[in-house]
Parts: C-alpha cells; sequence; structure tokens
C-alpha cells in the first residue's frame, strides 16, 4: 500500500482507455473451466488437466504442457491461457532474498509484485489495480491516479509466476514452497473488491483448482472502505485485514487518507474489530511513521487508547523517503518511543522489516524508476 515517488503507466498507453485483459483459467473455478473447455470442443478432464499444470506445476506457458495432443494445446492457449503479464524487468535484493518482479500489462499499465524469502515461509506481495484512486498524498501510485482494475487472473499471475520462482530455488535460505500472500502492492484491493475475492478464491483453493495456499496466510489490506470491509466479513473466508490507519485522529487522517472524509477512525475501528469477531483473525494495523507528521507522543497515546484490550497488532512501517518528497521517515528515537507507548498501553507493536528498499521496495517505486528510466541500484535478474 504505501509508496512514494511519482508513478505512472506506459507512456506509450497515455490517453489510450484501459482495457481489461483477455480471459484467462485464473478468472474461472474449476467448473467454470470444464463448462469452456467443453464448449471449446475438448473433453471436460483437459480443464484439470491444464489446471495441475498451471497452479500445481507453476507451469504457465502452454507450450510446455507436452503431455497435451500439440493441437490441443493450440486450442487451449488462447482460451485459458493468454499471457497477461510481460516481465519488463526483474531485481534482486538482500542476498538475493527480496526479488521484485515489473510487469507490463496487455493495455500498457505497469504492476509490480514483491518475493520475500524468510527463513521459515515465502510471501508475496501482489498489486489489486493499475495506479490507485485513493490519492494519499505520501504515496506515488495514488499520485498517479487509477488506470484500472487488474483481473482476478491478472492478481493470481503475480503469484503463480512468483511462486514458481521460488519453487526454483531462487530464493536462497527459504522453503521452496510459496505460503503467504499479502495484497498490499499498488491499488486498494477493496476498490476491486470481486475481482480480489475471487483472486483469494483461486489462491486458497486445492490443486488443482487453485494453489491451495491456507487462508490465514493470506492478508488483505485496506485503507478503510468500510461496506467493503463488512461484505469480506460475510464471505466466510478468514483471510486477515490489515487496516492501513496512518493516524489516530480525524483531522490528520483526512488529509494523509483522503477516504477518512467518508468514513471516519470510528466508524473504520468499529467495522475491523467487528470483522475480527466474525473471523476470529487479529486485525493488523498498519501505521507509516512520518517524521513531524504522525509520529507525536501524544498520537501514539491516543492509537494507544483505541486500540487496547482489542484483537489488534500494530505494524509501524518506517517511510521510506524517495528523492523530491517532502514526506520524511521518523528519527529512530521517536520511532522507538512510539512503540515504547504504545506497548505500555498494552497494544502488541512491531516495526516492519524494510525490505527490498534498495530496490525501491515500496509499492510503486519499482515502476516509477522505470517511467523515469533510471537504472535500478540493484542487480538486474532481467
Ligand atoms: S491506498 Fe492507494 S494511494 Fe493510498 S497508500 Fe495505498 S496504493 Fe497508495
Amino acid at each position: 500500500m504505501t509508496s512514494l515517488p511519482l508513478i505512472s503507466v506506459d507512456p506509450d498507453a497515455r490517453g489510450r482507455r484501459p482495457a481489461m485483459p483477455p480471459r484467462h483459467l485464473a478468472d474461472l473455478d474449476l467448473p467454470g473451466r470444464q463448462a469452456l473447455v467443453t464448449e471449446l470442443g475438448e473433453p471436460a478432464f483437459r480443464a484439470k488437466q491444464v489446471s495441475n499444470h498451471y497452479f500445481g506445476r507453476l507451469v504457465r506457458d502452454p507450450a510446455q504442457m507436452t503431455d497435451l495432443p500439440a493441437a490441443t494445446r493450440e486450442r487451449l492457449a488462447g482460451s485459458l491461457l493468454p499471457a497477461l503479464l510481460t516481465p519488463v524487468r526483474e531485481l534482486a535484493c538482500d542476498d538475493g532474498a527480496t526479488r521484485k518482479a515489473l510487469w507490463r500489462l496487455h493495455d500498457g499499465s505497469l504492476v509490480e509484485s514483491v518475493l520475500m524469502g524468510y527463513p521459515d515461509r515465502v510471501t508475496v506481495c501482489i498489486s489489486s489495480q493499475a495506479g490507485c484512486g485513493m490519492a494519499c498524498p505520501f504515496c506515488a501510485t495514488g499520485q498517479a491516479g487509477l488506470t484500472r482494475n487488474l483481473s482476478t487472473a491478472e492478481i493470481v499471475d503475480q503469484a503463480v509466476y512468483l511462486a514458481g520462482v521460488a519453487a526454483s530455488g531462487a530464493v536462497a535460505g527459504s522453503p521452496p514452497r510459496l505460503s503467504h500472500v499479502v495484497f498490499m502492492g499498488m491499488g486498494e484491493p477493496l476498490a476491486n473488491y470481486s475481482r480480489v475475492v475471487g483472486a483469494i478464491r483461486r489462491l486458497v483453493a486445492p490443486a488443482p483448482e487453485g494453489l491451495g495456499l491456507s487462508q490465514r496466510h493470506i492478508t488483505v489490506s485496506t485503507v478503510g472502505l468500510v461496506p467493503a470491509i463488512r461484505r469480506l466479513a460475510s464471505e466466510e473466508l478468514s483471510v486477515t485485514l490489515a487496516l492501513s490507519l496512518h493516524a489516530p485522529d480525524d483531522e490528520l487522517r483526512d488529509e494523509l487518507v483522503p477516504v477518512n472524509q467518508r468514513w471516519k477512525v470510528s466508524e473504520v475501528l468499529d467495522a475491523v474489530w467487528d470483522y475480527a469477531a466474525t473471523t476470529g483473525r487479529r486485525v493488523s494495523i498498519e501505521y507509516a511513521m512520518i517524521k513531524d507528521v504522525n509520529d507525536q507522543p501524544w498520537r501514539a497515546d491516543l492509537l494507544g487508547r483505541l486500540l487496547a484490550g482489542k484483537l489488534a497488532h500494530v505494524n509501524l512501517i518506517p517511510l521510506n523517503p524517495t528523492p523530491g518528497s517532502r514526506w520524511d521517515a521518523s528519527p529512530k528515537p521517536v520511532e522507538r518511543e512510539f512503540v515504547r507507548r504504545l506497548r505500555d498501553a498494552g497494544v502488541s507493536t512491531t516495526v516492519r522489516d524494510t525490505r527490498g528498499r534498495e530496490i525501491d521496495g515500496a509499492c510503486g517505486q519499482l515502476a516509477a524508476a522505470e517511467d523515469r528510466d533510471t537504472d535500478p541500484p540493484c542487480e538486474a535478474t532481467a
């Protein structure tokens, strides 16, 4: 969610009306795929066969599905497996434990995803929209506005691609299997509600229908679209909700997160507590630490009073400063004092690691670098 410098779609795409991509098997559930395959004159079992390749073996290129007859491969390639993401650039940092991918979509929009390896898990951070319409002033993605929603398959394909990278052993010191997905890339996931929920269903469905991830290992981040939070609570999905709060008071949050002018802090917190009660899942409260803006001790105390006794965990995010931005990260002593006050109030709090900083790790930054045609500071792998 949090990003900084200017981001834009491909210059060639400007002025063109963004269009949704062609249908892909990841847009459909298994019965939908079977119906489509039958329509194409193939036996229904082909749907399972192709799904096994895509979700089970992480094979995205129909040419590599060599157990299918060549004519079938050709027929199914166009209707079920169109190429959705064209890699523009891949970068590796943190001794190979962080890999960032920049994609060009079929209409020229740029989006990005990040793979993060840890000793006990592999996480991917994926985008749900090209650009974002939420206009948070400290975020580059927000400054450029929304280009379009991603399709369900464009969202899923980011995870499947990076799951394949992890499976190849490219992330040293981490397990080879993708285990966690966070919707914290470009965009506001709940503003693309039905496609994001479709993507979650594909991610958690067992193979061959989906990737077979645990619902508990999926995190959906939102700036606080209250009706969508309430709708998500009714989906019988126990995914983790992360609320980008960034300020505990309406006066500042109206400025930092403009959607707060529609749904106030008290309303959005009521919605997330109801989400926690319905799902039993602890809510993650995201708070970007911005120097002299939202990092005062009294704001830590106010946040502590709002969250004390609730099923919540605070993730403080050191802001990633970027050239030309008027926003800067809070100094470490200020950050430590903020943490101390929250913990004293009985609120579980951690400071998020700053993976990928060297590769413009906040959302939008790699695409911004591409648009500025600047060289990335890390090793390019593609
Ligand atoms: S909601 Fe949109 S504008 Fe706000 S921080 Fe996230 S990506 Fe940026």
